[in-house]
């Protein structure tokens, strides 16, 4: 059995809120992934099944992957066009704001988002969401926003409306956003989600084709490449480092992408608890963290990288030479064994 949302009012106003519109723009956050867009693109269909007309705006350029989640290709991106995306969302009559909590995360849109005379609604699973929006739901411990999407439907009685394209996009992000049923997924609710997305045709396998197990040569080199002649382990202190200059990641041609999952990799080894991808862009370094267990990435990045992010997965933005910053990361190795040593004890025994 699927527990109810309990969220009756906010799901009472969001109701008239749909009722009361015909153009509704969709939001979702920079460099979208497949949670953000796949619950983008289910709302949508669900909505056009009422005669609503929709819009999704991303703030930037989205994977090339994600152009096989169904209903991805009609996006468009405020980047690239700037004005258009401003007028739709300052002529809507309803904006909703999908797998984001906070105006920052959607960069210029953020503005024109709380310009807008629009009703807003946030429907969203990070940490903190800020206040807003009309009508809030908002669900942390969910771990993805098109599980959470698919409850607030079967609550607003839209299940019935849901067929084999949305169900493909609700089944995206909920694959996506816990690595393919891998962490954040020991709730047993989600498979009874899975189970309706799947008689309703959800295509799980061209999901995971698509989503995960689709690399270009480049990249597939690019990747080897970094973990054979760029990857340096720390055993003693249960640490990680891979870095990539730009001239490596250009003679490889390197696309937004390419380097997805590689901060994992370290973390296979036995006592590798936490890890670090530096990528060099032209006036900063793009760093990224994960670990296991409890030691905290995202004070780590935040403290010294420029950052935050969630415990287990940050990053941030490192203003200086990729030397510096690795020399940063080193010099830190003693201190975080100090400062974190029980949180690296405990996962090394994971
Ligand atoms: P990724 O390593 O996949 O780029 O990011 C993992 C997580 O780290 C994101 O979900 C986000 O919460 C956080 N994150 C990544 N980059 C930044 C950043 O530059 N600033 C902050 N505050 N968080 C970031
Ligand atoms: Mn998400």
């Amino acid at each position: 059995m699927i527990k109810p949302l309990d969220a009756d009012k906010e799901i009472a106003r969001l109701g008239q809120l749909i009722d009361q519109s015909e153009n509704i723009v969709v939001v979702t956050h920079m460099s979208p992934d497949g949670d953000a867009i796949g619950s983008s693109t289910a709302f949508r269909g669900v909505m056009e099944t009422l005669g609503k007309d929709v819009r999704i705006v991303i703030p930037d350029m989205m994977l090339e992957s994600l152009r096989k989640v169904p209903g991805s290709k009609e996006v468009i991106d405020a980047k690239r066009y700037p004005d258009f995306a401003r007028k739709l969302i300052a002529d809507a009559d309803l904006i909703v704001c999908l797998d984001f909590n906070t105006p920052e995360r959607v960069a210029q849109l953020g503005k024109h988002i709380l310009e807008a005379q629009a009703p807003k609604v946030l429907i969203d699973h990070h940490l903190h969401p800020a206040d807003f929006a009309e009508v809030t739901i908002s669900r942390p411990e969910m771990s993805s926003t098109c599980y959470l999407l698919f409850k607030v439907l079967c609550a607003l009685g839209l299940f019935p409306n849901l067929d084999r394209d949305t169900a493909t996009d609700i089944l995206t992000g909920m694959m996506t956003d816990t690595g393919n049923f891998s962490y954040n997924a020991s709730d047993p609710e989600i498979y009874v989600v899975v189970s309706e997305l799947m008689k309703l045709g959800a295509d799980k396998e061209g999901i995971y084709r698509h989503q995960f197990n689709t690399d270009s040569l480049d990249a597939i080199r690019l990747n080897s490449f970094a973990l054979l002649e760029r990857m340096k382990v720390w055993p003693e202190y249960g640490a990680a480092l891979i870095r990539l200059t730009r001239e490596e990641l250009n003679r490889f041609h390197y696309t937004k992408g390419d380097t997805e999952g590689l901060v994992n990799r370290p973390l296979a080894i036995p006592g590798i608890v936490y890890s670090m991808f530096m990528r060099e862009e032209d006036d900063y370094v793009k760093v990224s963290m994960r670990s296991l267990g409890e030691v905290p990435v995202n004070r780590m990045c935040a403290d010294h990288f420029g950052g935050g992010g969630h415990l287990n997965a940050a990053g941030g933005e490192y203003r200086g030479t990729l030397d510096s910053a690795v020399e940063l990361f080193k010099s830190l190795l003693k201190p975080n064994l100090k400062k974190y040593s029980k949180e690296i004890h405990d996962a090394k025994k994971l």
